[in-house]
Order: structure tokens, then sequence, then C-alpha cells
């Protein structure tokens, strides 16, 4: 059900060498706290922090919002972190910001929790008028509205293996 290659491997592991620069510039000499949104970003969050000099802690969260390849809307907390931000430097990895609601809830969320500062790192973002207004500070590739999987990216669990990102077509 693959309709084409959309980033190899290769353009993949490139990509984590230049933002890995990118984010130890950003954080000389402090500590980061590395959050994870499950399950999606798992993959890009492991490449990547081997790739960092700066030293890191890791925790994860996992929050419910798609069923398939549509949004629910919906954003359902399914296990919080196990660890206090407050005063810690967070850098949140998201896997693909799509409309940025899940992001958006959060960034709410942790805001209020106090940390010395809240960056994202998001491997995907596709270029909508949705999520045009959140910021992001990492950004490995912005792709356009398809459905994407691989990488980490799954369909009803499928594909995340699959160690390039990929366009998924629908059976018609
Ligand atoms: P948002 O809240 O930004 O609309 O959606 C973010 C979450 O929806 C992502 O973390 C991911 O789990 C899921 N998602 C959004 N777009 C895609 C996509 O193209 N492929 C896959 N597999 N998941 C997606």
């Amino acid at each position: 059900m693959i309709e084409r290659t959309l980033l190899s491997e290769t353009e993949i592991g490139t990509r984590l060498d230049e933002l890995a620069k990118e984010i130890d510039e950003r954080y000389a000499g402090q500590e980061i706290l590395a959050v994870g949104i499950l399950k999606g970003s798992v993959f890009f969050l492991t490449d990547l922090l081997k790739r960092l000099k700066t030293p890191v802690a890791v925790d994860f969260l996992q929050v419910r919002s798609y069923s398939g390849t549509s949004s629910t809307g919906n954003i359902q907390m399914v296990h919080d972190l196990s660890t206090d931000i407050e005063g810690r430097h967070v850098l949140l990895f998201e896997d693909v910001v799509d409309t940025g609601l899940t992001l958006r809830k959060i960034l709410e969320l942790f805001s209020s929790r106090h940390p010395a500062s809240l960056r994202i790192a998001a491997l995907l973002k596709k270029d909508i008028p949705e999520n045009r207004d959140l910021s992001l500070d990492f950004v490995g590739f912005t792709i356009g509205p398809e459905f994407v999987i691989g990488y980490g990216l799954d369909l009803d669990e499928k594909y995340r293996n699959l160690p390039y990102v990929a366009v998924w077509r629908p059976e018609k």
C-alpha cells in the first residue's frame, strides 16, 4: 500500500546530523529533558539523541488523537510523564505536526508546570494552514498534506518499523 518513498533512510540520517548540531548549539552549557510523544516519535528521538553531545535525560508521554487516517479532534492523556519538569529545559519530540492540536494541548499542559524552557523538535511538519501559527524550534522536513507512514509513523499500528518515510496509498 505504499505509493512512493518520500524520505529515504540516508536523507533522514543526514538531516538528523544537521538537527543535532543545531540543538547542541542552542543548548550549549545546559542539560536537556527530552520528552517523546509516544509512540510515533520514538525512532526520531532515539536516532537524534545518539547524535547529541549535550547531556540529556529522557521521558515519555502518550496521548491519543488519531484513529485510522483522520483526526478525531480529541486529545486524551494515556500516559503522563514520570518526571517533574519544573525548572528543566524541556525539548518535546513529535513525529509529525498535522493540525498541531496535539502539540497545542501538550504545550498548554506543560507551560502550567513551569519548565525553564519549552521547545519543540518535529521530524515532519505538514505544510497546511492549520498549523502555521505554531512555532516549531527544530523541524526535520516540511511535507505536503498526504498521510505518511514509516520511521515511527503507523497506520493502525502497522508500518512503524519501515526505515524510511513513505506516502500511503488508500485502497480505492
Ligand atoms: P495533529 O494533532 O498535529 O493533527 O496530529 C499529530 C498526530 O497525529 C501525530 O503525532 C501522529 O500520531 C498523527 N498523524 C498526523 N498526520 C499523520 C500522518 O500523515 N501519518 C501518521 N501515521 N500519523 C499522522
